[in-house]
């Protein structure tokens, strides 16, 4: 089921926000989760400008256009949030999720030369022809033009690689989204674990890897699983995400 409504889609963004400080997937207080509401093709949730994501609620999220100006929401949207992330939710409508992190796995394999995400780990199976790969460090992405050419970049896939940068993913709710962000993170960790050792990797076909992927994408409500799991826990360890 994807989510339509607009009060919603706050508790939900704010609960992965929280989930992804648990985690230590923020840098300072940047980098930023967007979510285009269903029905809603012209405004997106974001995190607001200067807060951890430790203390984002759901009425702290900034609702603003694809201009930048602010619709709901007492705080500010950061220049990089918006030139980057307003561009793939006005090119990609099917991207209603976009979360854009500087997580330690998934940056770093944005680090190595030409590196890959190998389907050496069902983790990374499940991405399966949903990735993409930019090769080119442009800076800082303080212009739309950056973010443009960035959704045209990742397309239809789930997963853009920025070199020297780090990690977006998509997806069509944000439990789909979050799914692949935890997912992907997992799947770089192991994969540099692995390379650690020194010994070669054991590398399976694409005809291997294609039927893991195809298989979660036919799991019905597989984010929403998630994201309802993690809701339970922070209902009872930090509830005021919810107001
Ligand atoms: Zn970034």
């Amino acid at each position: 089921m994807l989510i339509n409504d607009l009060a919603r889609a706050r508790v939900d963004l704010a609960a992965v926000l929280r989930w992804s400080a648990r985690l230590g997937y923020q840098t300072g207080t940047c980098n930023h989760f967007s979510f285009m509401v269903q029905g809603r093709d012209d405004v997106f949730l974001v995190n607001p400008e200067g807060y951890f994501w430790s203390e984002v609620t759901a009425s702290s999220l900034i609702l603003c256009d694809l201009e930048g100006e602010v619709i709901e929401g007492d705080g500010t949207v950061e220049r990089t949030a918006f030139s980057l992330h307003a561009p793939i939710h006005r090119l990609n409508t099917a991207a209603r999720a976009c979360f854009h992190t500087h997580m330690p796995n998934a940056t770093a394999l944005c680090l190595i030369k030409g590196a890959r995400l190998l389907p050496v780990v069902q983790e990374a199976m499940m991405f399966h022809d949903q990735v993409v790969y930019d090769d080119n460090y442009s800076g800082l992405a303080l212009d739309v033009a950056e973010g443009e050419r960035v959704a045209r970049l990742i397309g239809n896939k789930e997963v853009i690689f920025m070199r020297n940068h780090g990690p977006l993913v998509v997806g069509r709710d944000i439990g789909e989204a979050f799914y692949n962000l935890y997912y992907l993170e997992q799947a770089c960790r192991l994969q540099l674990l692995a390379m650690q050792s020194g010994q070669p990797l054991d590398i399976v076909p694409d005809s291997r890897a294609r039927p893991v992927m195809e298989a979660v994408h036919s799991l019905n409500g597989y984010g929403e699983t998630f994201l309802t799991a993690i809701k339970r826990v922070l209902d009872k360890e930090e509830p005021d995400y919810r107001q």
